[in-house]
């Protein structure tokens, strides 16, 4: 059966990270929230954080501030600050394999994560997650991207779906209603990433995904 892991970036976002909590609960779907370390300060965060980790959800690390993406520069400081920081931020809510998301565009490469980043995240035992069906949800009308992560999903096996909280929240009956196209049409919803979405797997890189040169580059 194909498979379907749906996954949440850039919040939490009090308020609408909470209806898509329900929407989810409405639907027995468990997922993951790829949360950034400036959002889990303000006010209100912590308890959204405690809500998503009490209903089953993972909660990952996706940076401190989502700047520039890690590939960009070679500054072990910054490598630590972006990735390390966020990771004390969700301390023991983060899910114990350290699921960890670059920020950034593409497909998996060195313009996501420097060999400084890499090596930082071999050290401390992280499992880098990308994605594979990233739909757009910010395109208007907002309500259109279940179409085109439909339309991705028929060609995969196991899709990896992109979505924010703070847009997918406020029109939260789009992503029930996706849900029930996606299992019409057969797909298996799952928490698990799929192998090809994981080129780091706690510390250890999968070399027939990742760029070896970047490895090698690792200092
Ligand atoms: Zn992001």
């Amino acid at each position: 059966m194909r498979r379907l892991t749906i996954s949440f970036d850039n919040g939490p976002t009090p308020g609408d990270t909470e209806k898509v909590l329900d929407a989810l609960a409405s639907r027995d779907v468990l997922a993951s929230f790829f949360v950034v370390g400036d959002e889990m300060a303000k006010p209100g965060a912590r308890e959204t954080l405690e809500r998503v980790h009490a209903a089953g959800h993972w909660l990952c690390n996706h940076t401190l501030t989502h700047g520039a993406p890690l590939g960009r520069d070679e500054d072990a400081a910054r490598v630590a600050r972006e990735i390390g920081m966020a990771q004390d931020l969700l301390g023991p809510l983060s899910h114990p394999d350290r699921f960890f998301r670059p920020n950034g565009e593409g497909h998996f490469g060195k313009h996501l994560l420097s060999a400084a980043a890499v090596a930082y995240l071999a050290a401390g035992g992280y499992t880098v997650v990308t994605w594979n069906n990233v739909p757009g949800d910010w395109i208007e009308p907002r309500d259109a991207w279940p179409d085109r992560a439909l339309a991705t999903m028929e060609n995969q096996a196991w899709s990896l779906l992109v979505i924010h909280d703070f847009l997918v929240g406020p029109m939260a009956d789009t992503l029930t209603r996706f849900i029930d196209t996606a299992r019409a049409r057969g797909f298996e919803i799952v928490q698990d990433f799929p192998p090809s979405c994981t080129p780091m797997v706690r510390g250890t890189c999968g070399a027939h995904i990742v760029d070896v040169a970047m490895i090698e580059a690792a200092p």
